[in-house]
């Protein structure tokens, strides 16, 4: 199959592959998300076959508009109400109680639904003029970085979907924040362009699920089941370094190497004595979620085997960085020596 890239002003040939069931790739402004009719089920079951993705990994469901929330819901949460009002349209999902016009294989069989009204003109665009909720999970194939412009979509996805529509880079760079709203507490399953705290303040309340930052357990049920799975992961060995750039700098030296890189924040990497890739500034996580996933990209195309990164801070949007990064690292994560 010959994969089309398609440009801004070519929108409606992508809402018609849309709405005659096949797949297409569409800038959000989260990552590039891979889109097909979630009404049509043999189009969804194609985003999986073409992603390799696990059959018990639930697609998020995209929409333009308010009234095309309550067919997918058999039951729309007053706290629903208040964060689509925070932060719709915006790089926020939530988990609700699904209808059954939602097809199960969205889900991944279970009886709630993500839904996300994406902030980008582009994907409003497309949901708008093909009037359908689209599921799109990332355009990558499943396990590698998410795309964040179209030129990654095609290295992943190149000869295995009809079109890409191009628009551009991504302005937040890493997925949705995905929240709960289906148990007794909001829960927080992934962070990202929300934070957890302008959750909270909405809220009142929010509980983080344990996946977010540590790995789960042998036997443990995961809250989402996007937990389970390698995630982000570039070619080579990822170890994060926790400590300050001096006490990075020193850990470089002591491990360089063959095939060793450093993945640091911009303006870190001179004098170190391995090459490096960075991401972002050290105080500005939204660079950082901005830049991480070509950085990752960058790596791979350099023929990294080993990549020490300097670890992300916790606050804001740093949690979706951190996030990211850990399962991008395989949860290895090492303190560098003060002097
Ligand atoms: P992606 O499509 O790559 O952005 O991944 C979507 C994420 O949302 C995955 O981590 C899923 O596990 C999570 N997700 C989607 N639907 C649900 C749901 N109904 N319940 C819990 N997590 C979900
Ligand atoms: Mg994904």
């Amino acid at each position: 199959m010959k994969t089309r890239i398609l440009k801004e002003t070519e929108m409606k040939e992508a809402a018609r592959i849309l709405e005659n069931g096949g797949l297409v790739a569409i800038p959000t402004e989260t990552v590039y998300g891979l889109a097909a009719n979630a009404l049509n089920e043999g189009a969804v079951a194609r985003i999986f076959q073409v992603k390799g993705r696990a059959q018990d990994n639930p697609l998020i469901v995209h929409i333009s508009e308010m009234s095309m929330l309550p067919p997918l819901l058999s039951d729309i949460p007053k706290k629903a109400q208040t964060l689509a009002k925070a932060f719709w349209p915006g790089p926020l999902t939530m988990v609700l109680p699904r209808s059954p016009l939602v097809p199960a294989i969205v889900s991944a069989g279970l009886d709630t639904v993500a839904v996300r009204m994406p902030s980008h003109p582009l994907a409003r665009a497309v949901i708008s003029c093909c009037g359908l909720p689209l599921a799109a999970p990332s355009a990558n194939r499943s396990g590698s970085p998410s795309p964040t412009c179209a030129a990654h979509v095609l290295l992943d996805l190149k000869g295995k979907i009809p079109a890409v529509l191009d628009g551009g880079d991504c302005a937040v760079g890493v997925e949705s924040t995905v929240v709960s709203l289906c148990g007794s507490r909001p829960r927080l399953l992934r962070p990202g362009g929300v934070t957890a705290e302008q959750l909270r303040e909405a809220l009142g309340d929010l509980e983080v699920a344990s996946g977010v930052l540590h790995p789960l357990s042998p036997g443990e049920r995961p809250a989402s089941p996007g937990m389970k799975y390698k995630h982000y992961a570039p070619r080579a060995e990822v170890t994060l370094v926790k400590g300050s750039r001096e006490a990075f700098a020193r850990y470089l030296a002591q491990h360089a190497g063959p095939g060793v890189f450093a993945l640091c924040f911009s303006g870190d990497g001179e004098g170190l004595p391995v090459p490096y890739v960075s991401y972002g500034a050290e105080n500005d996580a939204k660079t950082q979620a901005k830049a991480l996933f070509a950085a990752l990209r960058e790596l791979d195309r350099l023929g990294a085997q080993t990549v020490y990164a300097r670890c992300p801070h916790e606050e804001g949007m740093g949690l979706a960085v951190l996030n990211r990064m850990l399962r991008a690292a395989a949860f290895r994560v090492v303190e560098a020596e003060k002097p």
